[in-house]
């Protein structure tokens, strides 16, 4: 059987695969990628946030993907029953970047991973990990390429950004069940022809369909534009008929939505996921951290998933690069805290959204400033910022702030 050798294995070329791979590169040690499938592939996320910039921009990237030319993206909007909540990025409380994309991923990894490759990054398509036997910190992984051809890879650490996969968890049994409920989505992309018949129609929209149930509105620079519904999946037993009959209802019955996409033509057969919620024991063990989706992945509303992922892979290389210069690294202090703070931040705000405490607030007759600017910075992905109140103490700000609102309103509706 083939072997090879290399300092660092990444399992997974998504983004936290790539940008971990990049930044371990560029310090001078070998890396090597093997990914499952074929790219470009199709993979849901599309909307990402400011803060993922600055992984992107460490790992090397930024360059092409701005000559992409994705749909830029400033801020995120939020529509209730036709009220308009607006948060603009120049407007956060923390100093960082203050736009991002809205990207169809198929394309967007493919230019990560040709970065990588560009860097001199042996990256093996169509090769999957089926087993790894640890010794130590170094390891011996079992590839199997699509041809059913096997081989080894020695490495003195690995990476596991295997996504959606959970390579390591999945091999070793460190999975947990998550703390949320599960839900699901349904969606598709769209040829959006009417998109100049509404105000702002590139922007990312988030449409209130009705309690716990949203929808994403991602329009592409493409002309194309994902929307997707989310919610409980009993929500969606109230529809009859095959999954594209039910979006098709679901877009009829949804004023915001129902003139410009009705009809639209699909790219392709109306998708489904469900249960996405996920974690696992631990994110590091004796030769190997987990990143990206593998650590933990909560729920689409506030688009964190590509932003955790790129910057729980900035870390992880970081502490990669100390741990193979010989250096101690205190894995649950240096990773796992960290990527907490940040998984932790967008739990509360997601139980939030769900639970009305966020439409209190986001659909205030009455909005202060001080306190928008600091939520901003959370819906720009800056949920590592403990100068931000509403990131240091997240859940307490939340909901006093909810209960503030709650009171004033309650008092002027007395008057
Ligand atoms: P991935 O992008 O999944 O990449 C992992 C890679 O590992 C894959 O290419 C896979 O083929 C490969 N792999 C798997 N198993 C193996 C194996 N055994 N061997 C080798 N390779 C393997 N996030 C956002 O930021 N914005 C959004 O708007 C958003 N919307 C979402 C909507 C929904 C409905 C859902 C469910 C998620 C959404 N997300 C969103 C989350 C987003 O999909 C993920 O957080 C993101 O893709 C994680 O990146 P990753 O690199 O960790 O994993």
């Amino acid at each position: 059987m083939k072997s090879i050798k290399t300092d660092v294995l990444v399992i997974g070329a998504g983004p936290s695969g790539t940008v971990a791979a990049s930044i371990i590169k560029q310090a001078g040690y070998s890396v090597v990628i093997v990914e499952k499938l074929r790219f470009p592939r199709f993979v849901i996320g599309e909307s990402l946030l400011p803060r993922c910039m600055e992984a992107l921009d460490e790992a090397g990237f930024l360059d092409a993907v701005k000559a992409k030319g994705f749909q830029q993206k400033y801020g995120a909007k939020f529509v209730k029953d036709g009220v308009i909540c607006d948060y603009l990025f120049e407007d956060q409380f923390t100093k960082g970047w203050t736009w991002t994309w809205q990207v169809p991923r198929a394309e967007f990894d493919k230019t990560l991973a040709d970065c990588c490759e560009q860097m001199g990054i042996p990256l093996h398509y169509e090769t999957t990990v089926t087993d790894i036997q640890f010794n130590g910190t170094d390891s011996v992984t079992t590839v199997e390429d699509i041809e059913g051809n096997k081989w080894t890879i020695e490495a003195k650490f690995i990476v596991d950004g295997s996504g959606y996969g959970r390579v390591i968890p999945k091999l070793f049994n460190l999975d947990k069940p998550s703390s949320l409920p599960g839900r699901k989505a349904l969606f598709t992309h769209m040829r959006d022809l009417n998109r100049l018949s509404v105000h702002e129609p590139n922007r990312i929209t988030i449409v209130t369909h009705k309690p716990g149930v949203w929808i994403w509105v991602i329009p592409f620079s493409s002309g194309i534009t994902s929307v997707g519904y989310v919610g409980d999946p009993s929500f969606f037993k109230d529809y009859e008929g095959n999954n594209t009959e039910v979006y098709d209802q679901l877009i009829e019955s949804q004023p915001y939505l129902a003139d410009r996409f009705r009809g639209a033509e699909k790219m392709f057969e109306t998708r489904v996921l469900e249960s996405w919620s996920s974690t696992t024991d631990k994110f590091y063990g004796d030769g190997f951290v987990l990143t990206g989706n593998v650590t933990e992945f909560l729920d689409p509303i506030f688009s964190s998933g590509v932003t955790l992922a790129t910057v729980s892979s900035q870390n992880a290389a970081h502490l990669v690069i100390k741990k193979l210069k010989g250096e101690e690294v205190n894995w649950e202090k240096e990773y796992m805290e960290p990527v907490m703070q940040g998984v932790n931040t967008f739990r509360t705000y997601v139980n939030c959204w769900y639970d009305g405490t966020l439409d209190t607030i986001f659909f205030a007759k009455k909005q202060v400033l001080e306190y928008k600017k600091m939520i901003c910075s959370v819906l720009a992905g800056y949920v590592w910022d403990l100068e931000n109140p509403f990131v240091k103490r997240h859940l307490h700000e939340v909901k006093k702030l909810a209960r503030v609102i709650e009171m004033k309103q309650a008092l002027e509706e007395n008057n």
